[in-house]
């Protein structure tokens, strides 16, 4: 298999999907919204990973059919799998093991087919604590960077960070453990700056200059809104661009899902249709998108729409 930075050099590489939203749909997940209200970062559990130790068969599964659409690249299901976020869940005894059955499924799916990329997200001591909780977040980071190295993964998609200065941490630690990264931000609640308050441009630059080897958004917008600010960053650096939006329709008043009321219970009612992703698809090239994925809302039927569209601008 060649490596992703080889693969990026030679078309759109397609992604996958958005795991936790679609298993959580399929009954495996816990959203946690019956007990607190989800996406403040303040809960104690939601949207975590112990599914690849507790229902591994609905892990595979959703790798097999991400892969049966197109997927040339497995993401394993690391998501919110530090030790700080699965402590408050209470599977934090459980980390290594999360960690290591997430990379063990994506890779016995992925075998010679697509290569597999170790997910690390946002700790939410950010949120949570403040700017002073930085060297914890860099603790738990590390750690979980040389778990996933130590499973196998072929590199690292840092995803959903809010701030900048947490994805810099988590760049540094990729750099140490020799793993290459894709880094995406997440921006919330405004799609002109970042929680932290640096432009798309300022993150892409910053970003690239600690070494990413694609830099770009993920999550909280649709294709359409957040396209406007790929085209800064793409502007703003030399290294393709990485887009994984999210699958459903955000407003002119607030331009991240998880802060509309809709999450996550009502998320039916503000889906985006599968053809946005294929218009997306069409267009990925020419926006200098190198790596394309969807995150929260798509399932396969949603990558495979890439998919065709990627291949409709050929
Ligand atoms: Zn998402």
């Amino acid at each position: 298999m060649n490596s992703i930075i080889d693969l990026m050099k030679q078309n759109v590489v397609l992604g996958d999907g958005g795991y936790l939203i679609e298993l959580e749909r399929r009954g495996y997940v816990d959203s946690g919204s019956d007990r607190e209200k989800v996406g403040t970062g303040r809960g104690s559990g939601q949207f975590t990973p112990e599914v690849a130790i507790e229902n591994p068969q609905a892990l595979r599964e959703l790798h097999q059919e991400f892969l049966n659409a197109g997927s040339q690249v497995l993401q394993a299901l690391t998501f919110f799998g530090t030790r700080e976020k699965l402590n408050r869940a209470g599977y934090g005894a459980e980390t290594e093991n999360i960690n290591a059955a997430a990379v063990k499924l994506a890779k016995e799916v992925a075998v010679n087919k697509a290569l597999v990329a170790g997910s690390v997200s946002r700790t939410q001591l950010t949120e949570r604590e403040g700017m002073s909780s930085l060297g914890k977040s860099r603790d738990h980071i590390a750690e979980q960077i040389r778990l996933l190295k130590d499973a196998g993964v072929d590199f690292l998609i840092l995803e959903t960070f809010f701030h900048l200065a947490e994805i810099k941490v988590a760049l540094e630690e990729a750099a140490t453990a020799q793993l290459p990264a894709i880094a995406t931000m997440s921006f919330r609640p405004l799609i002109t700056h970042c929680t932290d308050g640096y432009t798309p441009a300022d993150c892409a630059k910053i970003m690239a200059d600690l070494g990413a080897i694609a830099v770009g958004a993920n999550c909280e917008q649709d294709p359409k809104r957040m396209l406007p600010l790929l085209r800064k960053m793409r502007a703003a650096t030399q290294v393709p661009i990485a887009a994984q939006p999210a699958a459903f329709h955000t407003t002119d008043l607030c331009h991240s899902f998880t802060r509309l009321p809709a999450f996550p219970d009502d998320l039916e009612t503000i889906q985006v249709s599968r053809s946005e992703f294929i218009a997306f698809g069409k267009i990925a090239k020419d926006e200098g998108i190198g790596f394309l994925g969807g995150c929260c809302g798509c399932n396969a039927a949603y990558i495979r729409s890439l998919a065709r569209g990627i291949q409709q601008a050929q």
